[in-house]
């Protein structure tokens, strides 16, 4: 069994902290809920940080002169400035932070499809992410970032949490300042990574088989650069299955033709959007321990985030 390292997430405060939105209701988000025992959750509100109050207005992007603004109508209110400078302030002050749950659609947190409205009138002009959200997309563009719209979606969800304890776990071994936990943390995800993007991996490779000629801060320091690089993109179904048929591959010996004949069907139907990845990780699992092998037992591509997060449901 694998021992997760609980990572660190900003949560806009709206989604089942506090209740905190312009009409003053609060957002409700099984996910988030359930996800409160695997994560160390950091709340913000930046509407609230700014000085707005609790219910308030509403406040919108809108385009003037070429420059996107954010603007309170009721009020006649700018707060582009007091935002960005609040968002500076935070961002740079965060540290370790694996990802962000930000609320859908918020002229503030949203991470896209945020309505961008003409100037004072009513008509919109075209979308895109929020004041605070964009500002993370731009400074963090290798972290999990999600709105809790978005991670009722089981693909989104399974990528999310994925990068998100990867990520703890690469902050561990850099903590730790150890080769030897780098080498760990390599070669326990190697699988995973391959799921992302195969050249790359190699190169990460590379860099650890040149580990004596650098320092530790070196050696991290270019590993980071290719790994950030790496899970940038999400791994696809077709990598994914690569990966499961390379895993088959230490099997295919000892399996019985139904047996494989089953996994493959199975693949299949992950292929086609009929089974979600875990079940084919779930069917090899259970050949992992039955056959006791002990290198793919400690490969995080079985399983990459806590067992008690996979349900499918999400309202
Ligand atoms: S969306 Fe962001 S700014 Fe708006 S209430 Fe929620 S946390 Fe506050």
């Amino acid at each position: 069994m694998r021992k997760f390292i609980k990572p660190k997430v900003i949560v806009s405060k709206c989604i089942g902290f506090e209740a905190c939105r312009y009409n003053g209701l609060i957002i409700k988000s099984d996910f988030v809920e359930k996800l409160k025992e695997y994560v160390d959750f950091y709340p913000v509100c930046p509407e609230v940080e700014i000085g707005l109050g609790i219910p308030r207005d509403p406040i919108r992007i809108i385009e003037l002169g070429g420059e996107l603004r954010l603007y309170q109508p009721a009020t006649g209110l700018d707060i582009t400035d007091k935002m960005k400078k609040f968002t500076q302030n935070f961002l740079d002050e965060i540290d370790d932070i694996a990802g962000f749950i930000l609320k859908n659609r918020s002229p503030s947190c949203g991470i896209k499809a945020v309505k961008v409205y003409h100037g004072f009138k009513n008509s919109r002009t075209k979308s895109r992410a929020g004041f605070f959200g964009n500002a993370i997309l731009e400074r963090f563009p290798y972290l999990a970032v999600e709105d809790e719209g978005r991670l009722r979606n089981l693909k989104i969800r399974e990528n999310f949490l994925t990068k998100l304890y990867i990520l703890a776990d690469l902050r561990k071994v850099k903590k730790s300042r150890s080769l030897n936990e780098l080498i760990k943390f390599h070669s326990h995800n190697k699988m995973l990574l391959m799921a992302y993007n195969q050249e790359n991996t190699r190169k990460l490779g590379r860099i650890i088989g040149n580990a004596d000629k650098n320092t530790f801060e070196d050696l991290i320091s270019k590993y980071q650069t290719v790994f950030y690089d790496i899970i940038l993109e999400s791994p696809q179904n077709t990598t994914n299955i690569n990966v499961l048929m390379h895993a088959l591959g230490y099997f295919s010996k000892e399996l019985t033709h139904d047996e494989k004949a089953f996994f493959l069907d199975s693949v299949e139907k992950y292929r086609n959007g009929i089974f979600p990845l875990f079940v084919c990780l779930n069917i090899l699992k259970s050949w992992i321990i039955r056959f006791n092998n002990e290198y793919l037992m400690d490969q995080t591509f079985f399983e990459p985030y806590p067992e008690e997060l996979i349900p499918i449901t999400v309202v």
